[in-house]
């Protein structure tokens, strides 16, 4: 019975690893079950949670986590840099990032030895543009000035 388990986990990493990899959208743990049920109709969201939570572990994915809103997850595990829309919450790469001004190890900012950077940019994504009333965006600019 023991292997039967195995061998099915291995199958539902493998699958939601895929699904994750195939897209740049940086789903939720929710969105990213409903995609993987397409091909395991029986899977579990709390299975998706778990094996996300082994993946990230294991290095071969980015948890995004965010102030408001679920964490997200990135298939790319290689550093990278992100714009989250304020509207909807979706997450994009960005292929620019900020200068380095404090490199690993070599600099100490308030006491804090710095291990690293990792800037999110925040933004409001083009179909949120489309939709959202001017005045609304103006509220936004101004509460991200
Ligand atoms: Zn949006
Ligand atoms: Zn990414």
């Amino acid at each position: 019975m023991l292997r039967g388990n195995f061998q099915r986990n291995t199958r539902q990493r493998q699958v939601i690893l895929e699904e994750l990899r195939a897209i740049h959208c940086h789903p939720t743990a929710s969105e990213l079950h409903e995609m993987v049920r397409r091909r395991l109709p029986r899977i579990s969201l709390g299975t998706v949670y778990r094996t996300l939570d082994l993946l990230v572990r294991l290095g071969a994915v980015q948890r995004l986590e965010s102030g408001r809103g679920q964490a997200r997850f990135d298939g790319n595990p290689d550093r990278h840099h992100h714009v989250r829309c304020v509207g909807c919450g979706q997450v994009a790469d960005m292929r620019t990032g900020p200068s380095k001004q404090a490199r690993r190890g070599d600099q100490q900012i308030g006491g804090y030895e710095i291990l690293g950077l990792r800037v999110e940019y925040i933004g409001i994504c083009p179909a949120c543009r489309d939709r959202m009333p001017p005045d609304e965006r103006d509220r936004l600019r101004r509460e991200w000035r």
